[in-house]
């Protein structure tokens, strides 16, 4: 019978180092049942990361397959990075099938948003998206926060029991959340993209519940996916939010990171008020139009990017955009951060790399 890495579900294999799920031979053939391929050994044990050797088509086609035998989708959803969460391929299952969607991180939201607004935020998102599923639980892996609900609300829908396809981007705390539920640290956990290879059935004992965990899928449009690994890492957010309240007239330009340029456009004596999200480990920088393009093209400062990715980055191909965003609204850099109008509206030109996706939604925060 051939083995599996409990970490990544990938099969393992004891002949090419250089291929997925290596482990030494002597490991591979011994008696130990609870093996972890070399690459989810490393993750675990040192942080160290490999990139993996395998496609968006190879994940696609993988979450397919585990689609027949599914009775319920549980899709699970980054709230600081909700837009980012988004995949077509992810959405497009939700609108055949069945599904408790499950919306992590809550941890990272202000304390004053109750869970119930957070929830019917986000009912009101996915019904945009012509998306209605059975149930929304609003958990954080991070600090067990409505953890045990997810089992609750399966159990109510599918009182004799469920396969239920645990669906998501990579990020979003798919695997934390899996470990959580199991109750034992099985599932490679790591800030690094794309650490599960292949579907993983866990049964849960006594519960008539089978997990079947889905490789995470790396979505179109993020920001986070233009610098390299490291930069990557420090854009996702697992930390602390940091936020910045602007009150600025025209001609003057906000940097995010050396990634993205806004330059306000409004030209009446009111001036616009709007604070602005990330992950703590982009810079936020207010400055004028002339010193702006200087500080995007070198300024170190000005993370990320690093000055590892700093020249790749910049040599990626620009749009410049203008939008017009309204009280009440906010405007979202997916995979980034975003920014919410506190008194609009706010007219901006935005300079950014060509595929990142910028989004006008209804205020969250
Ligand atoms: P996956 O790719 O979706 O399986 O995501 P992981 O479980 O590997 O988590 C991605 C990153 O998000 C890791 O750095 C986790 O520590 C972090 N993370 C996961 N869940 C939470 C959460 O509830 N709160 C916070 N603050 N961070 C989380």
């Amino acid at each position: 019978m051939t083995k599996k890495c409990i970490g990544c579900g990938i099969e393992l294999q004891g002949e090419n180092p250089n291929s997925n799920g290596y482990l030494p031979k002597s490991v591979l053939e011994g008696d130990n049942k609870e093996l972890l391929c070399q690459r989810c050994f490393k993750i675990k044990n040192y942080g160290q990361y490999i990139p993996i050797k395998m496609t968006k088509e190879d994940y696609r086609q993988e979450v397919k397959k585990s689609l027949a035998e599914a009775d319920v989708a549980i899709p699970v959803f980054d709230i600081i990075d909700f837009e980012g969460s988004f995949d077509d391929e992810i959405l497009d299952i939700l609108r055949e099938m069945e599904s408790i969607v499950v919306i992590n991180k809550l941890d990272l939201i202000p304390d004053e948003k109750h869970p119930s607004e957070v929830a019917d935020w986000v009912k009101g998102r996915l019904g945009e998206e012509g998306i209605s599923p059975l149930d929304i639980a609003i958990v954080s892996s991070k600090n067990g926060y409505g953890i045990n609900g997810i089992f609750k609300k399966i159990k109510h829908f599918y009182p004799d029991g469920a396969k239920a396809l645990v669906l998501g981007v990579t990020n979003v705390g798919k695997s934390s959340i899996i470990n959580k539920l199991i109750g034992a640290k099985r599932v490679t956990v790591s800030k690094f993209p794309g650490t599960t290879l292949k579907s993983v059935k866990t049964e849960i004992p006594f519960s008539k519940i089978t997990l079947i965990d889905t490789p995470g899928l790396i979505p179109s449009g993020r920001f986070s996916d233009f610098v390299c690994q490291e930069c990557n890492q420090n854009i996702i957010p697992a930390n602390e939010i940091s936020r910045k309240t602007y009150k600025v007239q025209e001609d003057r330009v906000i940097l995010i990171g050396g990634m993205i340029q806004m330059r306000v456009l409004n030209d009446d004596d009111l001036k616009p008020i709007f604070s602005l999200y990330a992950s703590k480990d982009v810079t936020f920088h207010e400055t004028n139009v002339e010193k702006a393009k200087e500080l995007m093209q070198k300024a170190d400062f000005l993370t990320p990017p690093c000055e590892n990715c700093r020249d790749e980055f910049n040599s990626l191909e620009k749009d410049v955009e203008v939008y017009t965003v309204e009280t009440g609204e906010e405007l979202v850099f997916k995979g980034l951060g975003w920014l919410s109008v506190k008194r609009g509206p706010l007219k901006v030109e935005i300079t950014s790399p060509k595929g990142g996706e910028i989004i006008i939604r209804e205020a969250f925060i």
